[in-house]
């Protein structure tokens, strides 16, 4: 007998199962459908012994002291602040746009923070309301920057042209005014110094929670007793898809090792034209820090069809799913949490800090 079935071994499901048990003393059985804990931020040795991420690059950033403080039960850190570079045309540019960005691709000299702004305000044009992706960059720095380092890349990644998506998606990335080359501007940026998976395995350590890999919850819902489920898997498939299938864009990932220290001039390439059909080229070594005289890079091609990897924003898809949601509140005895059981495009450290206000919310009632 169990007090909770948690079903996937992602962030949220194994801080839900971490927290339960050992703060509120609750029996565990967490399940996964995969054979390895972790959910998307898995990492593993590839056959050459350098550390790959098997579902794509992680890279942890966050704001937030209480997560990173909690995560830090569990592993040690390295200092790591990503980069990314934009290949339009065969040349090389900073992602986010910033000033070096600007100066390169317009050919002009911009030397401060003021002539960056006072050069975008020529150029960008005002949407007002902003109510997709397109308006949130046009309105900030008008169509020849969007045209180049946004409209295309959006196409590939999500087969939708920005001003069919939701504003928080290109929104994402921001404008600089100075030359900050970094990715996130996060208060803390670090890596899990022996990896994702080492952690995940010591968060899920405890004596109170047991582990299921390679096994579809529904298989053992007949013969397991439990008292309440979490479960962070896709909700449409809770449901069994009544309301119809939600979108979640998949990734193909290809992997290419080389016998040469290091290939790319950034850890990772956005190929933001047509030229090429892949989104982005990442080389592990840069996040993780391995010394070795290899290395590994995998190429990105999205899909409609595969593993849910992202949920997809947009208005439709938003009314698809708070149908989902519906249905979900008036479970008595289940709680959703995370990516795909909330449909939002949750960063880690976001799905870490839902879980624990989630706890912290319910504390006398569970
Ligand atoms: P998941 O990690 O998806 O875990 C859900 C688990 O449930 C899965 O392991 C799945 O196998 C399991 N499951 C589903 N259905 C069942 C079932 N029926 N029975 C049993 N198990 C089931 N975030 C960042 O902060 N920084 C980044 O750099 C970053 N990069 C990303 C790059 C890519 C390519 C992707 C796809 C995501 C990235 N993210 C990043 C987001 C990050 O992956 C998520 O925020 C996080 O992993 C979500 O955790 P989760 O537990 O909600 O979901
Ligand atoms: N994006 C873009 N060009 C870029 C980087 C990002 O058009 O060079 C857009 C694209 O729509 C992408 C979104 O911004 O899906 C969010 O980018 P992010 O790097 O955060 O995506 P993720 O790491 O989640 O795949």
């Amino acid at each position: 007998m169990y007090d909770f079935l948690i079903v996937g071994a992602g962030f949220a499901g194994s801080v839900m199962a971490e927290r339960l048990a050992s703060q509120y003393n609750k029996k565990i059985l967490i399940v996964e459908k995969r054979n390895h804990v972790g959910g998307n931020a898995y990492d593993e040795y590839d056959e050459h012994g350098i550390l790959i991420h098997k579902y794509g690059p992680h890279i942890f950033h966050t704001n937030s002291k209480d997560v990173f403080e909690y995560l830090s039960r569990f592993t040690e850190w390295r200092f790591y602040e990503h980069k990314v570079l934009a290949n339009y045309q065969g040349e090389l540019f900073p992602i986010p746009i910033n000033r070096i960005t600007i100066n390169k691709f317009f050919g002009v000299n911009l030397i401060d923070d003021e002539e960056v702004k006072n050069f975008l305000s020529t150029k960008a044009e005002k949407r007002f309301p902003i109510l997709n992706s397109e308006d949130i960059i046009i309105n900030q720095v008008g169509t020849e920057l969007f045209d180049a380092f946004f409209k295309n890349y959006t196409k590939k990644q999500w087969n939708l042209y920005p001003n069919e998506l939701s504003p928080s998606v290109c929104g994402r990335i921001p404008v600089r005014l100075n030359d900050d080359c970094r990715y996130f501007t996060d208060k803390y940026q670090f890596m899990p110094e022996e990896g994702y998976t080492k952690m995940f395995q010591k968060m899920l350590s405890h004596k109170n929670i047991e582990k299921a890999l390679n096994t579809d919850y529904k298989k053992i819902l007949d013969t397991t007793k439990f008292d309440k489920i979490i479960y962070t898997g896709p909700i449409d498939a809770f449901f069994d898809y009544q309301f119809g299938e939600l979108p979640y864009r998949s990734i193909k990932f290809e992997w290419e090792h080389l016998n040469i220290e290091r290939k790319q001039k950034a850890a990772s390439i956005n190929y933001v034209d047509n030229a090429e059909p892949f989104t982005r080229v990442t080389e592990y070594k840069y996040l993780t820090g391995q010394k070795t005289l290899k290395t590994t890079i995998s190429y990105e091609y999205p899909q409609l069809k595969g593993e849910p990897y992202y949920p997809v924003p947009t208005d439709e898809n938003r009314a698809s799913y708070l149908k989902y949601r519906l249905k979900a509140e008036q479970e008595k005895n289940v709680f959703f949490c995370g990516r795909l059981a909330e449909y939002q495009y949750y960063n880690m450290d976001q799905v870490v800090a839902n879980c624990l206000y989630f706890l912290k919310s319910k504390a006398d009632t569970i």
